[in-house]
This record gives C-alpha cells, structure tokens and sequence, in this order.
C-alpha cells in the first residue's frame, strides 16, 4: 500500500517518482520487475510493449533504486536538493492554513 502522506505532506503532492528517457530505453523490463510497488507497467501500444511510469506516487519518496539497475541509464529521479525545498515550502504553506 503506497503512503498517503510523507512527513505530513500529501504524497500526491510531492513530484517524486522515476522518468523514462525512451532515447534510451531498451525495453528490457527490468524496471517493471525490480520494482514491487506497482510503479512500472509494461503498456502495449501499436503492438509494441514498452515500459511505462504508470503509477509515479506509489514511488518511495527519495528512493532512487532502480537508477542503477537500468541497462541504459535511461531512469531518472528529480534532484533531491530541490525536492527537499519544495516540501519545506507546502510544510510552511500547511502550518500558515
Ligand atoms: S530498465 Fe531501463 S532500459 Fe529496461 S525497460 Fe526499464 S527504463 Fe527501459
Ligand atoms: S525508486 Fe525505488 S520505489 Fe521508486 S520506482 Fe524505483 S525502485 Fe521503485
């Protein structure tokens, strides 16, 4: 079960999850399988399969796991630095309502 809210903040507003550079993709799959948590699918378009981000929020904020099990270095995750501020910003935002 992904979290709802992190640190008290919404998770659904924390941009926090995997991107898939499809210059780089193979389309191995590895992704879909090293990650439990349901953030990768594998979609089926024009008869092709390919790995999609089909669920970014269920992605454990901060975790960068499968960066490095892809192939192709084609997984990116946001910079943490800025994600940190963003969240002190809807923190501060949260205790001014
Ligand atoms: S592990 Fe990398 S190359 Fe393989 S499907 Fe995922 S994003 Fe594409
Ligand atoms: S970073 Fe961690 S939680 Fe997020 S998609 Fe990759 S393995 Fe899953």
């Amino acid at each position: 079960m992904p979290e709802e809210t992190y640190h008290g903040i919404p998770r659904s507003k924390i941009q926090w999850g995997p991107t898939i550079d499809y210059e780089k993709c193979i389309n191995c799959g590895k992704c879909v399988d090293y990650c439990t948590l349901g953030v990768y699918e594998f979609e089926e378009k024009d008869g092709k399969k390919r790995s999609v981000v089909k669920n970014p929020t269920n992605c454990v904020v901060f975790c960068t796991g499968c960066d490095g099990i892809c192939p192709a270095s084609a997984i990116k995750h946001p910079s943490k630095i800025e994600t940190r501020e963003i969240m002190r910003k809807l923190k501060k935002a949260q205790i001014k309502e």
